[in-house]
């Protein structure tokens, strides 16, 4: 579903990305980890088309993304690549049910009903039912970060990326958060995680990708990469992160 090869990016003389290699199939689960500052989201947002590598191909499904030109081809991809990150950003002074319904019926066209009808199930996925009248202020980060999932979820993503959404989060409500991913990996949704969780990342992911100043260290299936990494850049991060 996703795939990218040799992507190099730079911020002015600060090369961030030096030939990145991820392939993520459909329905799998599939974590990047790494020290500060090795690129992890970098990755994610060139997978959105935020960002445009200088040179090398990225690909979502059929879509070519390092060759979309227009806003409106953007906008396109954007619907079906769901994006999380650490700060939620809620659309504060609409109540939950509303930050779910905004999107779907603005910007996808959906009938206001089935939208409103679509966004309760998907609080109830994400244990919000009760909440729908409340406003995001109203909420601890654990439950906002969930609206947050919520939210993304309601464009209906064949794709979902989460860059340290709990890095942010008080130690009690970072549970509930992964509990919701988790939920989310095991119905077959493709997600691709940036985390510090390391042994979530070990338990709910088929692939991780270690990265390293730009360049992706080794990947391979979790078990391997933690029980048995085959290079010492790796055992040594996962050593200090553990
Ligand atoms: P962390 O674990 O701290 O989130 P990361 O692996 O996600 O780190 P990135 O955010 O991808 O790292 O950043 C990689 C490098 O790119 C860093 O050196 C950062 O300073 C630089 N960088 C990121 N975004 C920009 C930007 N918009 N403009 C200039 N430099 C940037
Ligand atoms: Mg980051």
């Amino acid at each position: 579903l996703v795939a990218l090869h040799d992507v190099h990016l730079s911020f002015g003389a600060n090369q961030v990305l030096k030939g990145i290699e991820v392939e993520v199939r459909r329905g799998q689960a599939v974590s990047i980890i790494g020290p500060s500052g090795s690129g992890k989201s970098t990755v994610l947002r060139c997978i959105t088309g935020l960002l445009r590598p200088q040179r090398g191909s990225i690909r979502v499904g059929d879509t070519q993304v390092d060759a979309l030109r227009t806003e409106a081809e953007l906008i396109a991809l954007r619907k079906r690549v769901g994006f999380v990150f650490q700060q939620y950003n809620l659309f504060p002074h609409l109540t939950v049910l509303e930050n779910l319904v905004i999107a779907p019926t603005r910007v996808a066209g959906r009938d206001r009903a089935a939208a409103e009808r679509e966004a309760r199930v998907l609080l109830e996925k994400v244990r919000l039912g009760h909440k729908e009248k409340a406003y995001p202020g109203e909420l601890s980060g654990g439950q906002q970060q969930r609206v947050a999932i919520a939210r993304a979820l309601a464009m209906q993503p064949e794709l979902m990326l989460f860059d340290e959404v709990t890095s942010a989060l008080d130690p009690e409500t970072v549970g509930e958060v992964l509990t919701v991913i988790r939920d989310l990996v095991n119905d077959g949704l493709t997600c691709v995680l940036v985390t510090h969780e390391m042994r979530f990342a070990e338990e709910i992911s088929d692939e991780v990708y270690f990265t390293e100043a730009g360049l992706i260290v080794e990947h391979g299936p979790a078990a391997r990469i933690f029980g048995d990494p085959a290079s010492e850049r790796t055992r040594a991060f996962l050593h200090r992160a553990l």
